[in-house]
Protein backbone atom coordinates (compact mmCIF):
# COMPACT_ATOMS: atom_id res chain seq x y z
CA UNK A 1 0.00 0.00 0.00
CA UNK A 2 1.30 3.62 -0.75
CA UNK A 3 2.80 5.29 2.01
CA UNK A 4 0.39 8.07 2.17
CA UNK A 5 -2.53 5.56 2.04
CA UNK A 6 -1.19 4.20 4.98
CA UNK A 7 -0.82 7.07 6.78
CA UNK A 8 -4.60 8.24 5.76
CA UNK A 9 -5.11 4.94 7.13
CA UNK A 10 -4.15 4.85 10.72
CA UNK A 11 -5.32 8.22 11.23
CA UNK A 12 -8.97 6.92 10.28
CA UNK A 13 -8.70 3.83 12.19
CA UNK A 14 -7.33 5.91 14.98
CA UNK A 15 -10.20 7.79 15.19
CA UNK A 16 -12.93 5.13 14.24
CA UNK A 17 -11.46 2.78 16.70
CA UNK A 18 -10.80 5.22 19.62
CA UNK A 19 -6.62 5.46 19.72
CA UNK A 20 -6.40 8.84 18.77
CA UNK A 21 -8.95 11.33 18.14
CA UNK A 22 -8.66 15.61 16.87
CA UNK A 23 -8.78 16.91 21.16
CA UNK A 24 -12.15 19.42 21.62
CA UNK A 25 -13.53 17.82 17.95
CA UNK A 26 -17.10 19.37 18.65
CA UNK A 27 -15.71 22.67 18.74
CA UNK A 28 -13.97 22.38 15.94
CA UNK A 29 -10.59 21.10 17.19
CA UNK A 30 -7.87 22.50 19.14
CA UNK A 31 -4.58 23.30 16.34
CA UNK A 32 -2.96 20.13 15.98
CA UNK A 33 -3.91 18.49 19.49
CA UNK A 34 -5.05 15.63 20.17
CA UNK A 35 -6.55 13.13 22.54
CA UNK A 36 -5.65 9.34 23.29
CA UNK A 37 -9.02 7.41 23.75
CA UNK A 38 -9.81 4.17 25.29
CA UNK A 39 -7.41 1.95 22.75
CA UNK A 40 -4.77 4.57 22.60
CA UNK A 41 -4.65 5.05 26.45
CA UNK A 42 -3.86 1.46 26.46
CA UNK A 43 -1.50 1.42 23.88
CA UNK A 44 0.63 4.79 25.26
CA UNK A 45 1.08 2.84 28.65
CA UNK A 46 2.74 0.04 27.03
CA UNK A 47 4.97 1.69 24.86
CA UNK A 48 5.70 3.13 28.12
CA UNK A 49 6.05 -0.10 30.37
CA UNK A 50 8.48 -0.97 27.45
CA UNK A 51 10.39 1.42 27.81
CA UNK A 52 10.70 1.52 31.61
CA UNK A 53 10.56 -1.86 31.90
CA UNK A 54 13.96 -1.91 29.48
CA UNK A 55 15.72 1.03 30.53
CA UNK A 56 14.90 0.81 34.12
CA UNK A 57 13.86 -1.99 35.51
CA UNK A 58 15.92 -4.38 34.03
CA UNK A 59 18.82 -2.43 35.03
CA UNK A 60 20.71 -2.58 38.13
CA UNK A 61 22.00 0.68 37.62
CA UNK A 62 19.41 3.24 36.28
CA UNK A 63 16.76 4.75 38.59
CA UNK A 64 13.28 6.13 37.74
CA UNK A 65 12.70 9.65 39.12
CA UNK A 66 9.11 12.05 38.35
CA UNK A 67 9.71 15.66 38.58
CA UNK A 68 7.48 18.58 38.44
CA UNK A 69 6.38 20.08 34.86
CA UNK A 70 6.50 23.64 36.46
CA UNK A 71 9.79 24.27 38.20
CA UNK A 72 12.18 27.54 38.93
CA UNK A 73 12.48 29.31 35.92
CA UNK A 74 16.41 29.54 36.73
CA UNK A 75 16.48 25.85 35.54
CA UNK A 76 15.76 27.39 31.98
CA UNK A 77 18.01 29.44 32.22
CA UNK A 78 20.91 28.02 33.30
CA UNK A 79 20.26 24.94 30.73
CA UNK A 80 19.94 27.59 27.77
CA UNK A 81 16.98 27.28 26.88
CA UNK A 82 15.72 30.53 28.20
CA UNK A 83 18.51 32.36 25.71
CA UNK A 84 18.54 29.90 23.24
CA UNK A 85 15.92 26.98 22.51
CA UNK A 86 14.32 28.93 19.47
CA UNK A 87 12.78 29.33 15.81
CA UNK A 88 13.82 30.89 13.54
CA UNK A 89 10.30 32.19 12.70
CA UNK A 90 9.29 34.14 8.99
CA UNK A 91 5.91 35.46 8.14
CA UNK A 92 4.66 35.21 4.27
CA UNK A 93 3.54 38.94 3.59
CA UNK A 94 1.34 37.62 0.97
CA UNK A 95 -0.83 34.89 2.91
CA UNK A 96 0.13 35.76 6.53
CA UNK A 97 1.01 32.16 7.73
CA UNK A 98 3.57 31.59 9.60
CA UNK A 99 6.60 29.08 8.87
CA UNK A 100 9.98 27.56 10.61
CA UNK A 101 12.43 29.07 8.46
CA UNK A 102 14.82 26.17 8.20
CA UNK A 103 11.80 23.77 7.24
CA UNK A 104 10.98 25.77 3.68
CA UNK A 105 13.38 26.58 1.61
CA UNK A 106 12.83 30.25 1.01
CA UNK A 107 9.28 29.62 -0.17
CA UNK A 108 5.74 29.57 1.52
CA UNK A 109 3.99 26.18 1.39
CA UNK A 110 1.08 27.51 1.57
CA UNK A 111 0.97 30.14 -1.58
CA UNK A 112 4.24 29.76 -3.08
CA UNK A 113 5.47 33.46 -2.25
CA UNK A 114 8.74 34.50 -1.84
CA UNK A 115 7.94 37.38 -0.29
CA UNK A 116 9.11 36.48 3.47
CA UNK A 117 10.09 38.49 6.59
CA UNK A 118 13.27 38.11 7.45
CA UNK A 119 13.14 35.66 10.81
CA UNK A 120 13.44 36.28 14.07
CA UNK A 121 14.32 33.59 17.02
CA UNK A 122 10.75 32.55 18.58
CA UNK A 123 11.19 30.90 21.69
CA UNK A 124 9.18 27.37 21.94
CA UNK A 125 8.84 27.44 25.61
CA UNK A 126 5.26 27.71 27.24
CA UNK A 127 4.73 31.22 29.50
CA UNK A 128 2.68 31.32 32.69
CA UNK A 129 2.61 33.00 36.03
CA UNK A 130 2.73 31.30 39.36
CA UNK A 131 0.36 32.59 41.63
CA UNK A 132 -2.36 35.26 41.88
CA UNK A 133 0.19 37.83 40.49
CA UNK A 134 1.36 38.42 37.08
CA UNK A 135 4.05 40.32 37.18
CA UNK A 136 8.00 39.42 36.18
CA UNK A 137 8.55 37.76 39.46
CA UNK A 138 6.13 35.34 39.16
CA UNK A 139 6.78 34.00 35.43
CA UNK A 140 7.49 30.20 35.15
CA UNK A 141 7.93 28.16 31.59
CA UNK A 142 6.16 24.53 31.22
CA UNK A 143 9.27 22.08 30.90
CA UNK A 144 10.60 21.90 26.96
CA UNK A 145 11.62 18.73 28.00
CA UNK A 146 12.30 15.98 30.75
CA UNK A 147 15.90 15.95 31.17
CA UNK A 148 16.45 18.81 33.39
CA UNK A 149 14.73 17.41 36.15
CA UNK A 150 17.65 14.40 36.00
CA UNK A 151 20.53 16.90 35.83
CA UNK A 152 19.47 18.79 38.26
CA UNK A 153 18.69 15.95 41.02
CA UNK A 154 21.92 14.48 39.94
CA UNK A 155 23.13 15.37 43.45
CA UNK A 156 20.12 14.07 45.49
CA UNK A 157 19.92 11.34 43.52
CA UNK A 158 23.43 9.89 43.62
CA UNK A 159 23.53 10.10 47.60
CA UNK A 160 19.69 9.40 48.37
CA UNK A 161 20.60 5.44 46.39
CA UNK A 162 24.41 6.10 47.02
CA UNK A 163 24.91 5.28 43.40
CA UNK A 164 28.14 5.61 41.69
CA UNK A 165 28.75 6.37 38.54
CA UNK A 166 28.21 5.11 35.85
CA UNK A 167 23.94 5.30 36.63
CA UNK A 168 21.22 6.43 35.06
CA UNK A 169 18.49 8.63 36.03
CA UNK A 170 15.55 7.99 34.06
CA UNK A 171 11.80 9.63 33.30
CA UNK A 172 8.35 9.69 31.95
CA UNK A 173 6.59 12.36 31.05
CA UNK A 174 5.12 15.51 29.49
CA UNK A 175 6.73 18.26 27.83
CA UNK A 176 5.40 21.16 25.87
CA UNK A 177 6.71 23.13 22.98
CA UNK A 178 4.98 26.02 21.34
CA UNK A 179 5.95 24.59 17.84
CA UNK A 180 5.46 26.88 14.77
CA UNK A 181 4.29 23.93 13.03
CA UNK A 182 2.80 21.45 14.36
CA UNK A 183 1.36 18.27 12.17
CA UNK A 184 1.67 15.21 10.40
CA UNK A 185 -0.62 13.77 12.57
CA UNK A 186 1.16 13.20 16.50
CA UNK A 187 4.79 13.34 14.76
CA UNK A 188 4.57 16.71 15.96
CA UNK A 189 2.51 18.25 18.68
CA UNK A 190 2.31 21.08 21.80
CA UNK A 191 1.79 18.68 23.94
CA UNK A 192 3.65 15.30 24.11
CA UNK A 193 5.45 12.40 26.45
CA UNK A 194 8.60 12.17 25.98
CA UNK A 195 10.82 8.85 27.48
CA UNK A 196 14.57 10.47 28.83
CA UNK A 197 17.69 9.10 30.72
CA UNK A 198 20.35 10.52 31.70
CA UNK A 199 23.32 8.36 31.86
CA UNK A 200 26.53 9.63 34.14
CA UNK A 201 29.87 8.15 33.28
CA UNK A 202 33.03 8.01 34.22
CA UNK A 203 34.74 10.60 31.29
CA UNK A 204 36.79 7.20 30.03
CA UNK A 205 33.92 5.15 28.94
CA UNK A 206 31.40 8.39 27.54
CA UNK A 207 32.29 6.84 24.13
CA UNK A 208 31.71 3.09 24.77
CA UNK A 209 28.02 4.02 26.28
CA UNK A 210 27.11 6.04 22.96
CA UNK A 211 28.22 3.29 21.47
CA UNK A 212 26.38 1.03 23.70
CA UNK A 213 23.24 3.16 23.90
CA UNK A 214 22.90 3.82 20.68
CA UNK A 215 22.26 -0.03 19.86
CA UNK A 216 20.47 -0.99 22.93
CA UNK A 217 17.97 1.55 21.88
CA UNK A 218 17.22 0.60 17.98
CA UNK A 219 17.24 -2.79 19.30
CA UNK A 220 14.65 -1.89 21.42
CA UNK A 221 12.66 -0.30 18.35
CA UNK A 222 13.28 -3.73 16.33
CA UNK A 223 12.23 -5.86 19.22
CA UNK A 224 9.15 -4.27 19.39
CA UNK A 225 8.21 -4.61 15.52
CA UNK A 226 9.78 -1.98 13.72
CA UNK A 227 11.20 -3.83 10.77
CA UNK A 228 14.96 -2.76 10.26
CA UNK A 229 14.42 -1.34 6.54
CA UNK A 230 11.97 1.24 8.42
CA UNK A 231 14.89 2.42 10.70
CA UNK A 232 17.95 4.27 10.42
CA UNK A 233 20.87 5.62 11.98
CA UNK A 234 22.24 9.06 11.18
CA UNK A 235 24.46 10.47 13.22
CA UNK A 236 24.71 14.42 12.74
CA UNK A 237 27.17 16.75 11.06
CA UNK A 238 29.79 18.64 13.15
CA UNK A 239 28.08 21.89 11.93
CA UNK A 240 25.03 20.53 13.06
CA UNK A 241 25.52 19.60 16.25
CA UNK A 242 23.83 21.47 19.47
CA UNK A 243 26.31 23.28 21.20
CA UNK A 244 26.28 21.35 23.93
CA UNK A 245 27.02 17.72 21.89
CA UNK A 246 30.14 16.11 21.55
CA UNK A 247 28.28 13.76 19.18
CA UNK A 248 24.58 12.68 18.20
CA UNK A 249 22.87 9.83 16.50
CA UNK A 250 19.31 9.58 15.18
CA UNK A 251 17.54 7.18 15.36
CA UNK A 252 15.16 7.82 12.41
CA UNK A 253 11.90 5.79 11.29
CA UNK A 254 10.60 5.72 7.52
CA UNK A 255 7.69 8.00 7.98
CA UNK A 256 5.02 7.91 5.47
CA UNK A 257 6.93 11.63 3.84
CA UNK A 258 10.67 10.35 4.64
CA UNK A 259 12.89 9.47 7.41
CA UNK A 260 12.42 11.34 10.58
CA UNK A 261 13.22 11.48 14.00
CA UNK A 262 11.89 8.73 16.74
CA UNK A 263 14.93 9.27 18.86
CA UNK A 264 18.19 11.32 19.41
CA UNK A 265 21.27 9.66 21.54
CA UNK A 266 24.16 12.44 22.78
CA UNK A 267 27.15 12.64 24.13
CA UNK A 268 27.01 15.93 26.18
CA UNK A 269 29.89 15.95 27.42
CA UNK A 270 29.89 17.83 31.35
CA UNK A 271 27.48 20.55 29.53
CA UNK A 272 24.80 20.42 32.16
CA UNK A 273 26.37 19.82 35.39
CA UNK A 274 28.48 21.91 34.51
CA UNK A 275 26.12 24.91 33.47
CA UNK A 276 23.99 24.11 36.88
CA UNK A 277 27.05 23.99 39.05
CA UNK A 278 27.93 27.47 37.52
CA UNK A 279 24.38 29.24 37.83
CA UNK A 280 23.46 27.44 41.46
CA UNK A 281 26.82 27.35 43.19
CA UNK A 282 25.86 23.87 43.82
CA UNK A 283 28.90 21.40 43.63
CA UNK A 284 27.47 19.03 40.62
CA UNK A 285 30.69 16.63 41.06
CA UNK A 286 31.06 13.34 42.21
CA UNK A 287 33.30 11.99 44.59
CA UNK A 288 34.53 8.58 44.52
CA UNK A 289 35.83 7.34 47.73
CA UNK A 290 38.08 4.68 46.01
CA UNK A 291 40.27 6.77 44.21
CA UNK A 292 39.52 9.47 46.44
CA UNK A 293 39.07 11.81 43.20
CA UNK A 294 36.38 14.78 42.32
CA UNK A 295 35.07 14.80 38.58
CA UNK A 296 32.17 15.61 36.69
CA UNK A 297 30.43 12.81 35.16
CA UNK A 298 29.71 12.90 31.39
CA UNK A 299 26.38 12.43 30.66
CA UNK A 300 25.18 10.08 27.52
CA UNK A 301 21.11 11.11 26.80
CA UNK A 302 18.53 8.49 24.68
CA UNK A 303 15.45 11.38 24.28
CA UNK A 304 12.53 10.16 22.62
CA UNK A 305 8.99 10.45 22.50
CA UNK A 306 6.21 8.15 23.64
CA UNK A 307 3.45 9.56 21.48
CA UNK A 308 5.75 9.75 18.33
CA UNK A 309 6.74 6.20 19.01
CA UNK A 310 3.38 5.03 19.14
CA UNK A 311 2.97 6.43 15.72
CA UNK A 312 5.35 4.47 14.46
CA UNK A 313 4.65 1.24 15.84
CA UNK A 314 1.07 1.91 14.32
CA UNK A 315 2.00 2.60 10.81
CA UNK A 316 4.58 -0.30 10.67
CA UNK A 317 2.00 -2.61 12.55
CA UNK A 318 -0.64 -1.72 9.81
CA UNK A 319 -1.35 -4.87 7.21
CA UNK A 320 -4.34 -5.80 4.64
CA UNK A 321 -4.54 -9.60 3.82
CA UNK A 322 -7.27 -12.20 2.86
CA UNK A 323 -8.75 -14.97 5.22
CA UNK A 324 -11.04 -17.21 3.51
CA UNK A 325 -11.20 -15.13 0.21
CA UNK A 326 -12.30 -11.94 2.41
CA UNK A 327 -9.92 -9.01 2.81
CA UNK A 328 -9.24 -7.80 6.49
CA UNK A 329 -7.29 -4.99 8.35
CA UNK A 330 -4.64 -6.28 10.63
CA UNK A 331 -2.46 -4.07 12.97
CA UNK A 332 0.09 -6.55 13.57
CA UNK A 333 1.32 -4.81 16.62
CA UNK A 334 3.95 -6.59 19.18
CA UNK A 335 1.73 -8.40 22.26
CA UNK A 336 3.47 -6.30 24.37
CA UNK A 337 1.80 -3.32 22.83
CA UNK A 338 -1.30 -4.54 21.77
CA UNK A 339 -4.34 -2.32 23.60
CA UNK A 340 -5.71 -5.76 24.62
CA UNK A 341 -3.53 -9.11 24.81
CA UNK A 342 -6.57 -11.17 24.60
CA UNK A 343 -10.44 -10.91 23.67
CA UNK A 344 -13.21 -13.11 25.72
CA UNK A 345 -16.17 -13.49 22.84
CA UNK A 346 -18.86 -16.15 23.48
CA UNK A 347 -20.54 -17.45 20.31
CA UNK A 348 -23.52 -16.19 20.94
CA UNK A 349 -25.80 -14.18 23.34
CA UNK A 350 -27.82 -16.88 24.40
CA UNK A 351 -28.11 -16.59 28.45
CA UNK A 352 -26.75 -20.73 28.46
CA UNK A 353 -23.17 -19.06 27.54
CA UNK A 354 -22.89 -15.87 30.17
CA UNK A 355 -21.64 -17.81 32.95
CA UNK A 356 -19.10 -19.80 31.09
CA UNK A 357 -17.71 -16.36 29.31
CA UNK A 358 -18.23 -14.17 32.47
CA UNK A 359 -15.55 -16.91 34.23
CA UNK A 360 -13.32 -17.04 31.50
CA UNK A 361 -12.83 -13.19 31.71
CA UNK A 362 -12.20 -13.07 35.56
CA UNK A 363 -9.76 -15.60 34.71
CA UNK A 364 -7.66 -13.65 32.48
CA UNK A 365 -8.48 -9.90 33.25
CA UNK A 366 -6.28 -9.64 36.50
CA UNK A 367 -3.64 -10.73 34.33
CA UNK A 368 -3.67 -9.54 30.91
CA UNK A 369 -5.89 -6.65 29.31
CA UNK A 370 -9.06 -8.03 28.03
CA UNK A 371 -11.66 -7.04 25.76
CA UNK A 372 -15.11 -8.81 25.83
CA UNK A 373 -17.69 -8.61 23.27
CA UNK A 374 -20.94 -10.18 22.21
CA UNK A 375 -21.84 -8.42 19.33
CA UNK A 376 -22.35 -9.04 16.11
CA UNK A 377 -21.49 -12.37 14.62
CA UNK A 378 -18.37 -14.20 15.54
CA UNK A 379 -16.55 -13.61 12.21
CA UNK A 380 -17.21 -9.88 12.52
CA UNK A 381 -15.69 -9.79 15.57
CA UNK A 382 -12.60 -11.56 14.56
CA UNK A 383 -12.07 -8.68 12.49
CA UNK A 384 -12.92 -6.05 14.71
CA UNK A 385 -10.07 -7.40 16.89
CA UNK A 386 -7.41 -8.00 14.04
CA UNK A 387 -8.47 -4.21 13.17
CA UNK A 388 -6.98 -3.44 16.86
CA UNK A 389 -4.16 -5.72 16.69
CA UNK A 390 -5.47 -8.07 20.02
CA UNK A 391 -2.77 -11.02 19.70
CA UNK A 392 -5.61 -13.69 21.10
CA UNK A 393 -9.54 -14.34 20.54
CA UNK A 394 -10.84 -16.72 23.43
CA UNK A 395 -14.12 -18.09 21.79
CA UNK A 396 -16.63 -19.59 24.51
CA UNK A 397 -19.40 -21.57 22.31
CA UNK A 398 -21.96 -24.01 23.57
CA UNK A 399 -19.36 -27.13 23.51
CA UNK A 400 -17.80 -25.32 26.50
CA UNK A 401 -20.87 -25.74 28.47
CA UNK A 402 -20.03 -30.11 28.33
CA UNK A 403 -16.14 -29.87 27.48
CA UNK A 404 -15.06 -27.06 29.56
CA UNK A 405 -12.86 -26.22 27.56
CA UNK A 406 -12.18 -23.19 24.57
CA UNK A 407 -11.37 -22.22 21.29
CA UNK A 408 -8.02 -19.79 21.42
CA UNK A 409 -7.58 -18.14 17.69
CA UNK A 410 -3.74 -16.48 16.61
CA UNK A 411 -4.27 -13.41 14.91
CA UNK A 412 -1.15 -13.46 12.75
CA UNK A 413 -1.92 -16.94 11.64
CA UNK A 414 -5.94 -17.39 12.32
CA UNK A 415 -4.80 -20.54 13.70
CA UNK A 416 -7.62 -22.35 16.21
CA UNK A 417 -6.46 -24.63 19.20
CA UNK A 418 -8.88 -26.11 21.59
CA UNK A 419 -8.23 -25.73 25.07
CA UNK A 420 -9.41 -26.73 28.79
CA UNK A 421 -10.38 -23.30 30.16
CA UNK A 422 -8.65 -23.68 33.25
CA UNK A 423 -5.59 -23.47 30.70
CA UNK A 424 -6.07 -20.55 28.83
CA UNK A 425 -4.09 -18.39 31.48
CA UNK A 426 -0.83 -20.88 31.33
CA UNK A 427 -1.59 -21.03 27.25
CA UNK A 428 -1.10 -17.22 26.68
CA UNK A 429 1.60 -16.76 29.09
CA UNK A 430 3.61 -19.01 27.51
CA UNK A 431 2.97 -17.68 24.42
CA UNK A 432 3.80 -14.36 25.44
CA UNK A 433 6.63 -16.01 27.25
CA UNK A 434 7.90 -16.92 23.90
CA UNK A 435 7.63 -13.69 21.74
CA UNK A 436 10.35 -11.64 21.82
CA UNK A 437 10.72 -8.83 24.12
CA UNK A 438 13.40 -5.90 24.50
CA UNK A 439 15.86 -7.44 27.00
CA UNK A 440 19.05 -5.66 28.37
CA UNK A 441 22.14 -6.30 26.70
CA UNK A 442 25.17 -6.70 29.20
CA UNK A 443 27.98 -3.72 28.96
CA UNK A 444 31.58 -4.80 27.91
P1 LIG B 1 12.85 18.53 16.25
O1 LIG B 1 14.21 18.88 15.72
O2 LIG B 1 12.08 17.55 15.40
O3 LIG B 1 12.02 19.70 16.68
P2 LIG B 1 14.28 17.81 18.59
O4 LIG B 1 15.52 17.26 17.96
O5 LIG B 1 14.28 19.16 19.16
O6 LIG B 1 13.06 17.66 17.58
P3 LIG B 1 14.54 16.50 21.07
O7 LIG B 1 14.64 17.76 21.84
O8 LIG B 1 15.78 15.71 20.83
O9 LIG B 1 13.80 16.77 19.69
O10 LIG B 1 13.42 15.60 21.76
C1 LIG B 1 13.57 14.21 21.94
C2 LIG B 1 12.40 13.47 21.33
O11 LIG B 1 11.16 13.99 21.79
C3 LIG B 1 12.31 13.54 19.82
O12 LIG B 1 13.14 12.56 19.23
C4 LIG B 1 10.85 13.22 19.57
O13 LIG B 1 10.61 11.81 19.57
C5 LIG B 1 10.17 13.83 20.77
N1 LIG B 1 9.62 15.14 20.41
C6 LIG B 1 10.28 16.32 20.37
N2 LIG B 1 9.45 17.31 20.01
C7 LIG B 1 8.23 16.74 19.81
C8 LIG B 1 6.95 17.24 19.42
N3 LIG B 1 6.74 18.55 19.20
N4 LIG B 1 5.92 16.37 19.31
C9 LIG B 1 6.10 15.05 19.55
N5 LIG B 1 7.28 14.52 19.92
C10 LIG B 1 8.34 15.35 20.05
Amino acid sequence: MPDLDRMEAIVSLAKQRGFIFPSAEIYGGFRSTYDYGPLGALMLRNVREAWWNFMVQQRPNVVGIEAAILSSPKIWEASGHLAGFTDPLVDCRKCGSRWREDQIEGVCPSCGSTDLTEARDFNLMFRTFVGPVADDASVAYLRPETAQGMFVNFPLVQRALRLKPPFGIAQLGKSFRNEITPGNFVFRTREFDQMEMEFFTPPELADRYFQYWTTERYEWYRTLGIPADELRLRPHDPDELSHYSKGTVDIEYRFPWGFGELEGIANRGTYDLNAHATHSGTDMTYFDPQTNERYLPNVIEPAGGVTRAMMAFLLSAFDRDEVGGEERTVLRLSPFLAPYTVAVLPLSRKPELQGAADAVFASLASAFSCDFDVTQSIGRRYRRQDEIGTPFCVTVDFDTLDDKAVTVRDRDTTEQVRIPMTEVTRYLQERLDSTARPVATPFG
